[in-house]
């Protein structure tokens, strides 16, 4: 009997794994074909500087318009790129448009926002990362300091050396470099003590409970807040829903937030609506607040 309800089982799993790794097979393929056919763009979601209300920077987030299945997450596409060699032409897809982008909001507005950008581990063991890197920069003529590039605690496993070069190199640049999904991976005070980060953002996970008094979410995240202050490393949190994640934040000094409280990510254009909303509000603020001082 147990071996018959083994032997179902095995069927099952077997038969989700081909719909699986066919509807895989089927995206890994059209994917080489989505740079050329306009399929990708990218959505920017702000990060809200809390003591200041601003905007510093936004995190440009890819998305992939396809023809047949809509939009497809890059929590799916990205891990597929990853398998090849797509990833790094991908990445590099990401850095033109967001380059491009920049000097649009600067002509247009005279913003020069701030963007990061999510890098994969495996294009960080690429020798010629930052000649091509500076080679777009140079380009496009964009200015390093408006660049920031996110990567994972677990992008690091494997090949620290080879990350740490790049990251050193990267700093030299003036490229700020954040520290994405912190908490998640190990070994994090490590790299936190390593002088290689600029920026830490906690991880989503620990927000989300950030307001529960029976977690130990609150503690972590505290914690986190403090050991960067005290690293001097700005700190972000990430996947801010509610307002009680909110107060929690403010309560233990987070510096900048992101989330959808504030905004999901966006088109460019309603992004630079939702900046330029931001600075009116701002400056309503500051003028009431001088008027009562
Ligand atoms: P990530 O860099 O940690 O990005 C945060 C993810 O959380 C994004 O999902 C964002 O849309 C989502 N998010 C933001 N605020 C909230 C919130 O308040 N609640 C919830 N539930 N979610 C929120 P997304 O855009 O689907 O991206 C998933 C991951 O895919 C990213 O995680 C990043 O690792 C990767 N990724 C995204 N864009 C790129 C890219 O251009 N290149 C590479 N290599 N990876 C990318
Ligand atoms: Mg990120
Ligand atoms: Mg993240
Ligand atoms: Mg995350």
């Amino acid at each position: 009997r147990a071996k018959e309800q083994g032997k179902n089982n095995y069927s099952v799993y077997h038969s989700g794994m081909n719909i699986k790794s066919y509807r895989t097979y089927l995206l890994q393929n059209d994917l080489r074909k989505a740079i050329e056919h306009n399929q990708l763009t990218l959505m920017y979601q702000p990060k809200i500087h809390l003591s200041t209300g601003k905007v510093l920077s936004a995190e440009a987030l890819i998305r992939w318009n396809h023809p047949k299945w809509g939009t497809i997450s890059p929590a799916e596409f990205i891990p597929l790129a990853e398998e090849s060699d797509l990833i790094i032409e991908i990445d590099r897809w990401v850095l033109i448009n967001v380059c491009k982008q920049i000097n649009k909001w600067k002509e247009s507005h005279n913003i020069p926002l701030r963007i990061a950008i999510n890098f994969s581990a495996q294009h960080f063991i690429q020798r010629n990362l930052i000649k091509e890197i500076e080679q777009i920069l140079k380009d496009y003529n964009v200015d390093p300091h408006l660049i920031e590039i996110e990567i994972t605690e677990t992008s690091l496993l494997g090949n620290e050396e080879a990350v740490k070069q790049t990251l050193l190199q990267l700093k030299e640049m003036n490229i700020k470099i954040t520290l994405d999904d912190y908490g998640t991976g190990y070994s994090s005070l490590h790299y936190l003590s390593n002088f290689l980060f600029d920026i830490v953002k906690i991880d989503r996970s620990f927000i989300q409970d950030v307001a529960n008094k029976e977690k130990n979410s609150r503690a972590i995240v505290e914690s986190i807040i403090t050991l960067a202050r005290n690293l001097d490393l700005n700190v972000v949190a990430e996947g801010v829903e509610t307002v009680e994640q909110l107060n929690a934040l403010i309560d233990l000094q987070c510096e900048e937030v992101q989330g959808y409280i504030f905004s999901r990510p966006q088109l460019p254009d309603n992004l630079l609506n939702y900046i330029l909303e931001c600075e009116e509000k701002n400056k309503l603020f500051s003028s009431n607040s001088s008027s009562f001082s």
